[in-house]
């Protein structure tokens, strides 16, 4: 047993914990849990904890359901909503086969595997996501939901529920080692943003599964109800998952050079240039979900172009102002990402189409000055602005031409996301909406 296993068998003992919650996530980025008990945990760590995976989506076939999951110590943290007392703990689990193989459908390991290949290359991967969603009046299904405000971007609401519900889930956040370097209300009524601080893609990856889990609780002990859908209401802006991203060879950040346009590396415009190029590939796993292409276009400041600018809220990878000297903090940011797709996933592919960039060497186009929604259809093809795909059946469809992503995803997510996605689409394709009851009805 080593050190961090050590330490987690003491805490367990000495703060009093009744459950120790293993944790991971589903292809489609669902967090799953199991519990286990105090006793069961040196076996835990020695062997692993065996369940039925094939209950869980995308994990495995019927026929070879077994699966195994290993607790990683270094994520033990005290859950603090459970109170002082008897309280639980929880670690998030790398998935295995029975005969000790790491499971190909992990997302977890499909994103340790991307990192790898970073790192054999000598990077490392750094993101920083700045999370939108909004909060709703409790409700029943079938209810219209209702924000619990009506403010907007960066107001101020005196003794609203907004600013005790993000006090209270950032001290909560904090309380759980995840710090958070920002937060305001955003421009939709009831919407929320909050910005983790800088972290290795697979910390932050982990923290963004605990930050929704944390977000739901807080907003159940304060009789709300929050959502990360990417666009719940149709007149109002959707919920992006904006991601800052650099990559850091040893201590030095990789995107920075000193004197250059904007600060900014060659090896940083060949990672963006990857951005550009893959990005209509990779959007069926940045927004996995037919509502996500509400959101993607409906305005709002959400991208639905791809090109990129310094300072440019309508462009799609954005490059934010670092000042002078302060050459840790260059960084690329991708605006096309919502806030239900699976991090582990999305920052699989992000990281893939960049480091495909810099090894193909591409060169970066001119960036975009203008606000591109406001160009016509003529203007952004003269300019080379390609859109986003439009639905989900569009970013299916460019995904499954997708070497770059099948490559990054493995054989087995690939196609369980492939199929996933189809039938969401196909049921989806098959509803008749209020729209068109409202629109043909009365006058066909
Ligand atoms: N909500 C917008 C989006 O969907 C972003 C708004 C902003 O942070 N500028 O991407
Ligand atoms: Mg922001
Ligand atoms: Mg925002
Ligand atoms: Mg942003």
């Amino acid at each position: 047993m080593d050190k961090q296993q050590e330490y987690v068998l003491r805490s367990v003992e000495e703060r009093d914990i009744r459950f120790i919650r293993l944790w991971f996530t589903d292809v489609l980025g669902i967090l799953k849990s199991v519990a286990i008990a105090p006793a069961e945990l040196e076996n835990a760590f020695a062997e692993g904890i065996g369940f039925d995976g094939s209950a869980v989506e995308g994990l495995t076939r019927v026929y070879e359901a077994d699966m195994i999951a290993k607790p990683d110590p270094a994520s033990y943290q005290i859950l603090p909503w459970r109170g002082e007392r008897q309280g639980a703990a929880r670690m998030f689990c790398d998935i295995y086969t029975p005969d000790g193989e790491p499971a190909l459908s992990d997302p977890r390991q499909v994103l340790k595997r991307t990192l790898d290949k970073a790192s054999e290359q000598g990077f490392s991967f750094y993101t920083h996501p700045e999370i939108e969603f909004y909060l709703f009046k409790q409700f029943e299904t079938g209810q219209q939901p209702v924000p619990v405000d009506r403010a907007g971007y960066f107001d101020n609401v005196p003794r609203g529920t907004a600013h005790n519900f993000r006090r209270e889930a950032i001290t909560m956040l904090e309380n759980m080692g995840i710090s958070v370097e920002f937060s305001h209300h955003e421009a939709g009524p009831g919407q929320n943003e909050i910005d983790l601080r800088y972290a290795d893609a697979l910390t932050t990856a982990d923290n963004i599964m605990t930050f929704r889990t944390v977000i739901k609780e807080v907003a159940l002990e304060q009789g709300v109800f929050a959502s990360f859908m990417p666009k719940p209401l149709f007149e109002a802006p959707g919920s992006g998952m904006h991601t800052h991203m650099s990559l850091f060879e040893g201590d030095r950040n990789a995107f920075h050079e000193a004197g250059a346009e904007m600060g900014l590396s060659v090896t940083a415009r060949q990672f963006m240039a990857g951005l550009l190029k893959y990005a209509p590939e990779i959007t069926a796993i940045t927004n996995q979900y037919v509502n996500s292409y509400k959101r993607l276009w409906g305005g709002a400041e959400a991208p639905s172009y791809v090109c990129w600018g310094s300072n440019n809220r309508s462009a799609l990878v954005r490059v934010p102002v670092h000042k002078p000297g302060k050459s840790q903090s260059a960084r690329v940011e991708y605006r096309a990402m919502d806030s239900a797709a699976n991090p582990y996933l999305a920052f699989s592919v992000l990281l893939a189409a960049g480091l495909k960039g810099i090894e193909d060497g591409l060169e970066l186009p001119e960036g975009a000055e203008d606000d591109v929604w406001e160009l016509s259809n003529a203007e952004r093809r003269a300019l080379g602005y390609e859109p986003l795909p439009t639905s989900l059946a569009e970013a299916i469809a460019e995904m499954e031409r997708s070497e770059l992503v099948a490559e990054t995803l493995g054989e087995r997510v690939f196609d369980f996301v492939l199929r996933n996605k189809r039938a969401e689409w196909e049921a989806y394709r098959a509803q008749v909406t209020p729209y068109e009851l409202d629109t043909y009805l009365s006058v066909l």
